[in-house]
């Protein structure tokens, strides 16, 4: 019915650019008038960052990540009456993050986080939810076949999409034995399968993957071939991925937008972000 209107417009109008620029304006403010009668909500998915933030533990004889460490520079004292600040060191893969394509040796030299053009970090969001599964098999991984029965009741993945896997991980974030739920040793968290990733990758038109566990990959991911195929797979496409989200059961399996929003780092493999979803209320 608005393309309609858009369109009647620009006929009486007669002319094209004043018929784009119309629906643009409209666009916003149609977003603006949602978001202030609350047609339209704001979900965080982001998870708190903090000095007690789980964090990605790679095996011997790699060298780990750490996590947040926040330094006081003045707190309205001697260093500084009028203020309080704060000097930060962090991992750039710690919290909800992102990963640039040049994180991963498939992607070696391709883009870093500042070189992200924006648009592809805004776009459609469709929520798989395989928390049941997940649920009876920490090791559970999707399947293709788990993709395709989505799009038989959803339709499509959508062109610079984000498909976003739920699995209800994000309850374990308080305790990071359960998070990383690693405590034999190897970690057991759930996951992608490797030709489910690679058909992600390379044969739609999703742009990135979103996740709630503190990696893209399953715990098992390291073993698998090639060794952590959503990074091997989706950074070597010049694609993203996105972990650690939370608050996914406010999202709707289709009809939502995702922002991802990480630092502009010179050079970063990845970078902390601000995930959020504008979801339709009806
Ligand atoms: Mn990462």
């Amino acid at each position: 019915m608005k393309g309609e209107h858009v369109k009647r417009k620009s006929t009486q109008l007669n002319g094209v650019e004043m018929s784009i620029e119309t629906n643009r304006s409209n666009a916003v403010q149609d977003l603006l008038a949602g978001l202030a009668s609350g047609a339209v909500d704001v979900v965080d998915l982001t998870q708190p960052l903090s000095e007690s933030t789980p964090v990605m533990r790679v095996p011997e004889p790699f060298v780990n990540v750490s996590g947040l460490k926040m330094t006081e520079i003045s707190n309205f004292d001697d260093r500084g009456p009028r203020w309080t600040w704060n000097h930060l060191e962090l991992g750039e893969h710690v919290g909800t993050h992102l990963d640039a394509p040049r994180h991963w040796i498939s992607g070696k030299g391709g883009e870093d986080v500042a070189s992200v053009p924006l648009p592809r970090l805004v776009g459609p969001a469709v929520v798989i939810d395989r928390t049941a599964k997940v649920e009876e098999n920490p090791d559970y991984l999707l399947t293709i076949d788990d993709v395709q029965e989505f799009i038989a009741e959803h339709g499509p993945l959508p062109d610079g999409g984000w498909l976003i896997y739920r699995t209800g991980w994000d309850k374990r974030v308080h305790d990071e034995s359960l998070f990383l739920n690693n405590a034999s040793g190897s970690a057991r968290t759930p996951g992608i399968a490797p030709e489910c990733a690679k058909w992600i990758a390379q044969e739609t038109g999703i742009l990135g993957i979103g996740v709630q566990t503190v990696g893209t990959d399953a715990g098992a991911g390291p073993t698998f071939d090639p060794p952590a195929p959503v990074h091997y797979y989706m950074l070597g496409a010049g694609k993203y991925g996105v972990t650690s989200l939370t608050n996914l059961e406010q999202v709707p399996a289709t009809g939502a937008m995702i922002i991802v929003a990480p630092l502009r780092l010179v050079g970063g493999s990845g970078s902390p972000a601000r995930v959020m979803a504008l979801v339709p209320r009806t």
